[in-house]
């Protein structure tokens, strides 16, 4: 049953999640093979081979398509196009359809509302005048933000009805792309929940976590997240739901907000395993990362029950000097991604703090 060991698992991008998948991999004993233009890319340094092409170079798509049994992705932004042509000749999971839902914003929020999720409300922005007149139907309050690639907050600008806005300007500062304006959501809190599809359509849901970010970045990720007992299960059910309208096979990550009232409203989902998910490498028997490969594998699905609470935090540019430091804490697991140069802003590491099981 499932993909033979020893066969070959292609991943396109080589980030530290497709690092985190490769390594997943080995441990079921698979070969991996990464598809990343970056000849640095630090997956590349934990799988077996690298293709360095871009995502536009087909004869490189087919080569990489050839070498492996199967493919899957660290990142939604994957062109489409290379998706459905490596899918012609090798299965790729999850399907393309799931890049097509979260690639854009508003393709995300009508599939989201269809599939009975609530969203913010939201506005097609493709003129100046377009966001005048979506300001005004939201009294002036909104997170205006790219259709596409956008993520950690980037592309995007928040709304209060005080200030004053001149949307000739703003719209030419966002290059006159396809925008949508989402109304403003004033959550309590961010919660994500972390699931998983098999191939035979069996589904596990990680416990959700509670997210805090800093400059638009992922901070802490907390588990379990201050959320009413309803409020978890009903982002359970939206997550499975999500997962069965997608016949999705792999791990999807869902963001929500929590609202006063414990209702959720869903911000977005991310087809592939997630940053708010990597406390799952501690905190469980078996990791997001080992789910998604398991997945796409075609294996059973891992319990995903969590056997500690834990605080994941994302290790920023240079808090990756904390790790040494962090290595002399009891009950703390670290990941370094393995990242040469170090950035401002850039994620180069994390470390889950694990504390005994409360529920
Ligand atoms: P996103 O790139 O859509 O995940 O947004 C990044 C962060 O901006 C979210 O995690 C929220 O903290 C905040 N945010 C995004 N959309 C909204 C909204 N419609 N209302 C209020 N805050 C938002």
């Amino acid at each position: 049953m499932g993909l033979a060991f020893g066969s070959t698992i292609g991943i396109l991008g080589g980030g530290q999640l497709a690092r985190m998948l490769a390594m997943a991999a080995a441990k079921l004993g698979y070969r991996t093979v990464i598809f990343d233009p970056d000849a640095n890319a630090t997956a590349a340094q934990v799988a077996n081979e690298h293709v360095i092409a871009t995502y536009t170079d087909e004869a490189a798509l087919a080569v990489f398509a050839k070498q492996c049994d199967i493919v899957t992705y660290e990142f939604e932004n994957v062109p489409v196009a290379a998706a459905k042509f490596i899918n012609a000749l090798t299965p790729v999971r999850p399907g393309p359809q799931a890049l097509e839902a979260a690639q854009d914003r508003l393709r995300e929020k009508k599939f989201l509302n269809e599939a009975g999720i609530e969203t913010a409300a939201f506005a097609v922005v493709n003129s100046a005048a377009d966001l005048e007149a979506a300001l005004a139907s939201f009294e002036g309050n909104g997170v205006l933000k790219t259709r596409r690639m956008g993520y950690d907050g980037k592309g995007q600008q928040v709304f209060k009805n005080a200030d004053p806005v001149k949307t000739d300007d703003i719209y030419a500062q966002f290059n006159a792309v396809p925008l949508i304006l989402e109304g403003f959501v004033s959550f309590e809190r961010e919660i994500s929940v972390i699931a998983a599809r098999g191939l035979n359509g069996a589904v596990a849901v990680f416990d959700p976590a509670e997210n805090v970010h800093r400059e638009g970045i992922l901070y802490t990720s907390t588990v379990p997240a201050k959320a009413s007992a309803d409020t978890l299960a009903q982002a359970h059910r939206a997550a499975k739901a999500i997962l069965e309208a997608l016949e999705y096979v792999g791990v999807i990550g869902v963001e929500f907000f929590v609202m006063a009232n414990g209702g959720l409203i869903a911000n977005e989902i991310a087809p592939r395993v997630h940053n708010s998910g990597h406390w799952t490498e501690a905190a469980c028997a078996i990791s997001q990362f080992e789910q998604h490969i398991r997945a796409v594998a075609g294996l059973p699905l891992g319990n995903p029950a969590r056997h500690s609470d834990c605080v994941m935090e994302n290790l920023i540019g240079d808090e990756i000097d904390r790790m040494a430091e962090l290595c002399a804490e009891a009950q703390v697991v670290v990941h370094h991604y393995g990242k040469t140069e170090v950035r401002a802003g850039r994620k180069m590491g994390h470390f889950t703090q694990l504390t005994k099981l409360s529920s």
